[in-house]
């Protein structure tokens, strides 16, 4: 959908900040680009909703070259979302949400209508919140908001900009969580900067992992921490992050969204685990296995993660505790 060809980006004279950069976006993907500070991801986002001008090489989306579409074009087919959010201070939150509709003209009633199914989508209250201004918002609302605004003319893409880099910790991952819920019903195609390689594991499809404004590795999560294509990608992923330990609720997070397979480290395979499997039954199986730690893998086969004995003993503990039933425990 999106297609960088061999694109280059000069600032001034001599500031190269993305160089021959070639990288395809599939439909429904989410693509986290992500490097150290001043690598050129900012500049790589903002190139395809014409925010900054390209200096060499092509950007295509769905085949056609982004310098032939206008400005009205481009925000109807790419939504925006940055870190500070970018709400307006003096524009109510339901103003805010619909800055895009009113800019293609839109009625109010569809414009009313839109908000209010945003809103449901995010769990806010679409009336409590519609007279409200930013400041009167905490920092995850505000956040919620930056989201929902870039989908009100429900562009089939998105450019997110660090979108949840200014939230505290938990907040941060919340809001990250239901970003993917809903990301699961919506299916748009998403660009996503980010500097957290943390992040760009739970988020990305893929991950296009940049140094001084040239693309290091274009992969998926699994590969780059697996098969870091060179040093430059090893050390930025970091050792002990070859295989990372899952939580019990990102083990369930990806049970929603993979068929996958719990394999013991030395014995093989041990418990297929689709959509339909029973999150208990599963961790019950690692337990029998009685490995220190057994791997998650995908359906080829690449390791996601590892899942370790004790998390798993004292998750099963916790439960019995809670007087729930705990299948084989
Ligand atoms: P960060 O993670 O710190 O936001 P980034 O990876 O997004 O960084 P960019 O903002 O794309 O990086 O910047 C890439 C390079 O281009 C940097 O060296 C930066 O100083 C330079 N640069 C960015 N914008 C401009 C500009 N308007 N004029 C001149 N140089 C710029």
């Amino acid at each position: 959908m999106i297609q960088y060809k061999n694109v280059t980006k000069v600032y001034g004279e001599d500031v190269t900040a993305v160089d021959q950069v070639s990288l395809d976006v599939n439909e429904g993907e989410i693509v986290v680009l992500l490097g150290p500070s001043g690598c050129g991801k900012t500049t790589l986002l903002r190139m395809v909703n014409g925010l900054e001008s390209v200096t060499d090489g092509d950007i295509t989306f769905n085949g056609e070259s982004i310098k032939d579409l206008n400005e009205i074009e481009l925000r109807r087919k790419i939504g925006y979302v940055i870190q500070s959010n970018g709400l307006f201070p003096n524009m109510t939150i339901e103003q805010n949400v619909t800055v895009v509709p009113t800019l293609l003209g839109w009625s109010k009633e569809d414009k009313k209508k839109r908000y209010e199914e945003l809103m449901e989508l995010v769990g806010l209250d679409a009336e409590d919140y519609r007279k409200r201004y930013p400041h009167e918002l905490s920092g995850g609302q505000q956040q919620r908001i930056g989201v929902i605004r870039a989908l009100a003319a429900d562009p089939p893409a998105m450019l997110m900009d660090e979108p949840f880099g200014a939230l505290d910790p938990i907040i941060r991952e919340r809001v990250q969580d239901e970003f993917l819920a809903i990301q699961r019903e919506l299916n748009k195609t998403i660009l996503f900067v980010s500097h957290d390689i943390d992040e760009a594991i739970k988020m990305g499809d893929k991950i296009a992992l940049m140094k001084d404004g040239q693309l290091m590795q274009y992969d998926k999560p699994s590969q780059i921490l697996q098969n870091p294509a060179n040093d430059f990608v090893a050390q930025f992923v970091g050792k002990d992050r070859m295989v990372k330990s899952l939580t019990i609720h990102r083990i369930e997070q990806l049970m929603e969204r993979y068929d996958l397979l719990v394999s013991s480290i030395e014995k093989g395979e041990i418990a297929t685990v689709s959509k339909s499997s029973n999150l208990r039954d599963v961790l019950s199986y690692i337990l029998e296995s009685k490995q220190q730690a057994v791997h998650v893998v995908d359906e080829n086969d690449e390791v996601i993660g590892q899942v370790d004995f004790a998390l798993v003993n004292q998750y099963m503990i916790d439960l019995a505790d809670s007087n729930e039933p705990v299948v084989n425990p």
